[in-house]
């Protein structure tokens, strides 16, 4: 349907009216906008709008926070809620970012540790794409903070967050991560790199974010890298079948114990030792992807042909000619 404009003798754009009476065929009149007047006012209007979005943003946190979507800044606000500017430091290194309130935290050394996480994952899971935001490592100066940062972080994302444990310096839940302070430099690297790396798989792999035996297995190993592995305890747990756990509960998907870390580690080394292990790694990481789990009972059988007892007697295999020495 065409309008047409029927006011006789009217400017082409008539600068005092605010409407535009047109015709329709049937003889009815309505009124159109004039654009260009109303324009300021339309403007005037948006602006007021983004204003009161913005500031609703600003001043209290949404009820609606998805941790792992929360930008670098709402999380060093959250983190460093009240905080003088110029206490928090910030550095950056794609894919990580890392913020600290701890004045002695040597930022460029951890960032170096962290870079080499990203270089030991793509290597080791070529296949895995690059994450798409920042992972952050936020690393407290006091107890007090780390704790009072997931008590912020979990009541508007409304997950029921337990106090962080006495004693557990690294809490990392979806791609947070997030550490105390560690006064000496060989105790603090290799927990910082254990927990950012968890939040870089999380990103990359995106199923958990520690707990289980890959996340666990994964995060252990680069640990390893930037400390010593505790190779008495390794001995000790593969001359003891009681001191460690069948594959079958291991590789269930399920939490695993601090004390047993070590064994998943050495099963994720087992798993990129051999060349066709690393070959089927793709489709095993697919299924896991697509079953929203890491527990691999059944797909060991499917994706490297092997039984989880075949498994075992394998790996277990392995590890006496790597570590029993
Ligand atoms: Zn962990």
């Amino acid at each position: 349907m065409t309008t047409t404009i029927v006011r006789q003798g009217a400017p082409a754009h008539p600068r005092r009216s605010m409407t535009i009476p047109t015709a329709i065929p049937d003889g009815t009149l309505r009124c159109a906008y004039y654009h260009p007047r109303l324009a300021p006012w339309f403007g005037l209007a948006v602006l007021f709008a983004i204003a009161i979005l913005a500031r609703a943003a600003v001043a209290a946190p949404s009820d609606t926070y998805d941790a792992a979507h929360l930008s670098s800044v709402e999380l060093e606000r959250l983190a460093f809620a009240g905080r003088l500017l110029g206490g928090v430091r910030n550095f950056q290194r794609q894919p990580f970012l890392l913020l600290t309130d701890a004045p002695d935290l040597n930022g460029p050394a951890v960032l170096a540790a962290l870079d080499a996480v990203y270089q030991w994952t793509r290597r080791d899971f070529p296949f895995l794409l690059p994450p798409r935001r920042a992972v952050p490592l936020i690393v407290f100066a006091s107890d007090q903070e780390f704790n009072a940062f997931w008590r912020r972080l979990g009541s508007p994302s409304r997950v029921s967050l337990e106090a962080v444990p006495q004693g557990v310096a690294g809490r990392t839940i979806e791609s947070v991560a997030t550490c105390r302070f560690q006064e000496r430099p060989e105790g603090g690297l290799p927990l910082y790199v254990h927990e950012a790396s968890h939040a870089l798989l999380h990103q990359m792999f995106g199923i958990g974010a520690g707990g289980n035996w890959l996340a666990e297995g994964v995060a252990t190993n680069y640990e390893w890298q930037v400390s010593q592995p505790d190779v008495h305890a390794v001995r000790a747990g593969l001359a003891d079948p009681g001191g460690r756990m069948p594959l079958e509960t291991l590789l269930n998907g399920e939490r695993v114990p601090r004390e047993r870390y070590w064994q998943a580690a050495l099963v994720v080394q087992w798993l990129l030792d051999d060349p066709l292990r690393r070959v089927q790694l793709p489709t095993l990481f697919a299924a896991m992807r697509e079953e929203g789990s890491v527990d691999a009972r059944q797909l060991v059988g499917r994706y490297l042909g092997m039984s989880v007892n075949d498994v075992e007697e394998a790996w277990l295999t392995w590890a006496h000619a790597q570590y029993s020495g």
